[in-house]
């Protein structure tokens, strides 16, 4: 398994990371979230050997992870890294690239592992074409099947499908992380798309101010945020006397202590986001169908 002792890091003597500690478990998902600049991708470079560290140990089951004071070539065979800025080979084919790293002593076998791994990331129509004509989503996917060719132990992704459309993005996770759990592959996911964490990960970590705010479960983390910060990245909240109350949980009823006026309806799909002003601030909360600016209504929480 993965596991991170008191990592401590800094940029020229400006402090990212402060004494994070944590472990990945044999085909374990793990998911890094917190605010841009919270130091997510600076963690997955450390993990994968990039820098060195201030303080603290990164060990892979017995091997140490080091960093290029001690390690000439960054990198260990038995893990892979996806960086936000994939760097790929432009002018050969998508399937080429894919095959890179892969032996040519069987080469029926090679095609065949090729082909599965462009059916993952939905690429199997662009086989023979330049990687450099791709769209940069079409480009995350050509990365992310290099990075599963060779079947590493554990995939450090950086946010791995931010460049994807959201046409395309659900069959996509869904397909990667499958694979991976099929195939035991630890992952550690930077992510900010709470829909990388919630259906995918089996823990998540919360980076703020350089430190670990709250790790666990994602449906613990959701289910009783302690944290503003923690409620945000799943969905609309209000704080309602000290207490975290997510949108969906206030409900309209007949009559109630809770009198608010309408201010503004947004159409969210299967359900509405009502703005209304209660105690002279703005309140939020779901409903099925708009409402009219104005209107008075009383509101519930309803956990
Ligand atoms: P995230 O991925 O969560 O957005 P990063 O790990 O990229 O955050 O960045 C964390 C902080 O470190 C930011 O304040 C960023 O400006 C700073 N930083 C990132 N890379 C460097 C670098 N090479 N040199 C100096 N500061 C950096
Ligand atoms: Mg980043």
């Amino acid at each position: 398994m993965l596991k991170v002792n008191h990592l401590s890091f800094s940029y020229n003597k400006t402090p990212i990371l402060q004494d994070i500690s944590f472990e990945v478990l044999p085909g374990e998902h793990v998911s890094i979230i917190g605010e841009s600049g919270s130091g997510k991708s600076t963690l997955l470079k450390l993990l994968y050997g990039e820098m060195d560290l201030d303080h603290g140990q990164i060990f892979w089951k017995d091997t140490e992870v080091l960093g290029p004071k001690h390690n000439l070539v960054v990198g260990y065979p038995f893990m892979k890294y996806v960086a936000q800025e994939f760097d790929l080979m432009p002018f050969i084919t998508v399937e080429e690239n894919v095959g890179k790293h892969l032996s040519n002593f069987y080469p029926e076998e090679k095609q065949k592992r090729v082909e599965e791994l462009l059916e993952v990331v939905g690429l199997t129509d662009f086989a023979k074409v330049k990687v450099k004509t791709l769209s940069g989503g079409q480009k995350q996917r050509v990365a992310l099947a290099r990075a599963i060719a060779k079947e590493p132990e554990i995939m450090l992704l950086d946010e791995p499908f931010g460049h994807i459309d959201n046409f395309k993005k659900h069959p996509l996770r869904r397909n990667f992380f499958n694979y991976l759990k099929r195939n035991n592959v630890s992952c550690v996911v930077a992510t900010h798309d709470k829909e990388d964490v919630l259906p995918y990960s089996d823990k998540m970590i919360v980076l703020n101010e350089h430190k670990i705010l709250e790790q666990g479960t994602p449906m613990s983390l959701y289910n009783h945020p302690k944290n503003k910060l923690v409620a945000s990245f799943f969905e609309e909240y209000n704080k309602i006397d000290e207490e975290i109350v997510y949108a969906h949980q206030l409900k309209v009823v007949n009559h109630s202590e809770m009198e608010s006026v309408i201010k503004k309806s947004y159409f969210l799909g299967q359900t509405f986001l009502i703005e209304a002003i209660y105690k002279g601030k703005s309140i939020y909360f779901h409903h099925a169908h708009a409402l009219e600016e104005g209107e008075t209504v009383f509101l519930s929480i309803s956990k």
